[in-house]
């Protein structure tokens, strides 16, 4: 009787951050892993600032054939690694790092899902379109960036925080060639009239505050202004029941963090992600 060799070994994946409990997307990762018959493994793992550098010596020990990272190791990441994709300098920070030939590759998935979740989940073409995003954090860089490496024609940010909302226009004007507004968020935002894609990437309607929204005013908006938010908990804040209310189309945050996982996926596996898959796990844990 032939007896068959047995592989007990199981290739690592994971996510560094602190806070992290609450981080779901190891449930997708290791739904996506089944339903692929991978023995591969998520590890949600805990790592405070001062022992990051010693973390990622151990991906690198154990082999480990990618890391996600969550706050607040996306920018402290960037000098332990071999090499940075150009999307991911641009953003100024990385939130995947991938094993190429050996070498530790820095990407950012983030700004790339929201883009495919326009696309895909929205239907909409974000070339020659006029958008406006709200706010000037980790997730409004990786957004805007992606959306002008896509061809908006127009992209106008409007932040509460000067300094920091003129520091990302210029990142932004400096490493892609393209113009972008600015605009200091003091007052209501009266979204014009002329403008196709609204979207919240700040962190204002995030559990625990629910009933918190963004001070925006839709009614000299066009009706199929598409509204998204980059908060995926909950999956409808006050912002997407509003433009709902109006009959708008809208995006929620939960596309852009499937979608940003899709392609983390894909960069570390080489194989086409089951979405559907990734799609009900994420959406059965935030349920829960
Ligand atoms: P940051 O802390 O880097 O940035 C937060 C932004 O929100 C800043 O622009 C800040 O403005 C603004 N902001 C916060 N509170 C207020 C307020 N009360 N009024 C006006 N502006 C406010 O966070 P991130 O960019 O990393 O994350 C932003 C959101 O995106 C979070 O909700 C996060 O969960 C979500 N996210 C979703 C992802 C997904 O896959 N769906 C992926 C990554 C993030 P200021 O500069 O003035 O402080």
């Amino acid at each position: 009787m032939d007896i068959m060799p047995r592989n007990y070994k199981a290739e690592l994946t994971g996510v560094f951050g602190q806070p992290v409990a609450e981080n779901p997307t190891g449930v997708m990762q290791e739904a996506a892993f089944a339903a692929c018959g991978l023995n591969w493994r998520y590890l949600t793992v805990e790592v405070p600032s001062e022992q990051l550098a010693d973390a990622f010596r151990g991906v690198r020990a154990m082999g480990m054939r990618g890391i996600n990272l969550t706050i607040p190791h996306k920018v402290a990441v960037i000098p332990l690694l071999d090499g940075i994709s150009q999307e991911a300098r641009i953003i100024g920070a990385v939130n995947t790092v991938v094993r190429r030939d050996g070498a530790l590759i820095g990407e950012n998935t983030d700004g790339k899902g929201f883009l495919r979740g326009v696309q895909q989940d929205a239907g909409v073409d974000p070339r020659g379109k006029r958008v406006a995003i709200l706010g000037a954090g980790g997730a409004a860089r990786a957004i805007a960036t992606e959306l002008l490496l896509a061809g908006v024609a127009e992209l106008h940010v409007l932040n509460r925080g000067i300094e920091r909302g003129l520091e990302m226009v210029s990142d932004l004007e400096r490493n892609t060639g393209a113009r972008v507004r600015f605009g200091p968020w003091t007052n209501t935002y009266v979204v014009p009239s002329d403008m196709d894609i609204l979207v919240n990437a700040t962190s204002i309607g995030l559990y625990p505050d629910v009933h918190a929204i963004p001070d925006v005013s839709l009614a000299a908006a066009k009706g199929d202004l598409l509204v998204c938010d980059a908060v995926f908990n909950p999956p409808v804040t006050r912002l997407l029941a509003l433009a709902k209310d109006r009959g708008m189309p809208t995006l929620d945050g939960l596309s852009m963090l499937v979608y940003q996982g899709v392609i983390g996926f894909e960069m570390w596996t080489g194989l086409k992600a089951p979405e559907a898959v990734m799609k009900e796990a994420l959406r059965a844990a935030l349920a829960e």
